[in-house]
């Protein structure tokens, strides 16, 4: 049998056909492409503004900068998540302020979010805070993610924002095509962030892209991914100090193809994960993805599951990848990385139920073109191992 893939692009002559159209131009930057990409981003959300990058990171410090967010400057946001959702503030020497996640959708947990505001001495971390007083007045933004493709709290989220006057930059990342009650991810705070990484619903290889509906957030966004060139500025004027995150023409008409093809491949993700879930309900210490009621649509993003605490995650992860099914921890916690220990002095029971769920969950491989046997046969190999 071939080896499962961890994860796989969904790809088709469509794209490659789109990708050597480009190779057929001079253009292979900051042309047409990556307008209509942009347009497809638009179409599809209803945002007013998409302003394509060359990755999901690139997209959230934009965010960062167009929403002011600097030195000493406090972010509320969730240790539960891929590192680049707190880097982009300490790229800015802002400090993220880390709340614990809701242990059944591991989305941030708005009753801490609430708490965090009102007494936010409370949440700093131990040292490298020693900018952030007075305190109250440091509180720039809310930074949520929508953990593996279900949109967080956002209702919720949004009213604390507005009472507290604090921007919102909602990572999506994970949860193009996702629904928050009847309306798309991304499209819930000030910003939305999404990025195409290979593993990613969609991918351009590398890229990312922003969405907003605010012009002025827009205009800086589309000045900064361009080193810095503001709208009327020549190619050797620079208005700000920007950087080139720019996405080129073949990354982008590869992505406007899958963008013409996601609602089809996001349906191929719920089949595999419906399988997934069919055949792991009644493995003895497996708990599948819980979705909330807010979550109009889940976009599959990863399919993650959590072994009860008698099971030795580790133990099985090893005898998995030793029979040749990938696996992997996930997430690991973001506050205690190396570099965030060092810096802020976090320590092992500071978020317990962020610790928790990467302690006991594990992601078993997944992609939209995975075959009903090979999900078959890595629940039986799991089955037997337990
Ligand atoms: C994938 C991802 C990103 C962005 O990743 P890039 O590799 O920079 O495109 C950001 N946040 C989360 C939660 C992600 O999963």
């Amino acid at each position: 049998m071939n080896k499962i893939p961890m994860s796989s692009p969904d790809l088709t002559d469509a794209e490659r056909q789109a990708v050597a159209d480009v190779m057929n131009t001079p253009m292979l930057s900051m042309g047409q492409y990556v307008k209509d990409f942009e347009q497809a981003f638009c179409e599809r959300t209803g945002a007013k503004h998409a302003i394509a990058v060359n990755s999901g990171t690139a997209g959230l410090h934009l965010c960062v900068r167009a929403a002011g967010i600097g030195k000493g400057d406090l972010v509320i946001t969730t240790p539960f998540s891929f590192v680049a959702s707190s880097n982009v503030m300490l790229f800015e020497n802002a400090i993220p302020i880390f709340v614990d996640v809701d242990p059944k959708t591991g989305n941030i947990d708005t009753a801490l979010v609430k708490d965090a505001i009102e007494n936010t001495e409370k949440y700093l971390p131990r040292v490298g805070a020693q900018h952030a007083a007075p305190l109250r007045s440091r509180l720039k933004a809310i930074l949520p993610v929508d953990v593996f493709g279900q949109p967080a709290n956002m209702d919720e989220i949004m009213a604390l924002a507005a009472a507290h006057n604090l921007i919102v930059i909602e990572d999506s990342c994970e949860a193009l095509g996702a629904e928050y009650k009847g309306k798309p991810a991304g499209m819930l705070g000030d910003f939305g962030v999404f990025a195409f990484y290979p593993n990613k619903q969609m991918t351009t290889g590398e890229g990312g892209l922003v969405i907003t509906n605010n012009d002025e957030h827009a205009d800086y966004m589309r000045a900064m991914r361009n080193q810095g060139r503001a709208p009327g500025d020549t190619w050797l004027t620079h208005t700000h100090l920007g950087f080139n995150y720019r996405l080129d023409e073949m990354s982008a008409a590869l992505g406007a193809v899958q963008m013409s093809r996601l609602d089809e491949m996001l349906e191929k993700r719920t089949q595999v994960a419906n399988a997934y879930e069919s055949r792991l309900q009644d493995v003895e210490g497996v708990e599948t993805q819980f979705i909330e009621k807010s979550t109009s649509k889940m976009s599959w993003f990863v399919y993650v599951v959590r072994f009860d605490k008698s099971i030795n995650r580790d133990e099985l992860a090893q005898a998995l990848i030793a029979k040749g099914i990938p696996v992997r921890p996930y997430f690991a916690p973001i506050h205690l990385q190396p570099y965030m220990v060092e810096q802020f002095g976090y320590q092992r029971g500071d978020f317990p139920i962020t610790e928790d769920l990467g302690k006991r969950s594990l992601a078993l491989p997944f992609s939209g073109v995975m075959s009903e046997e090979q999900v078959a046969q890595v629940c039986e190999t799991i089955a037997e191992l337990i």
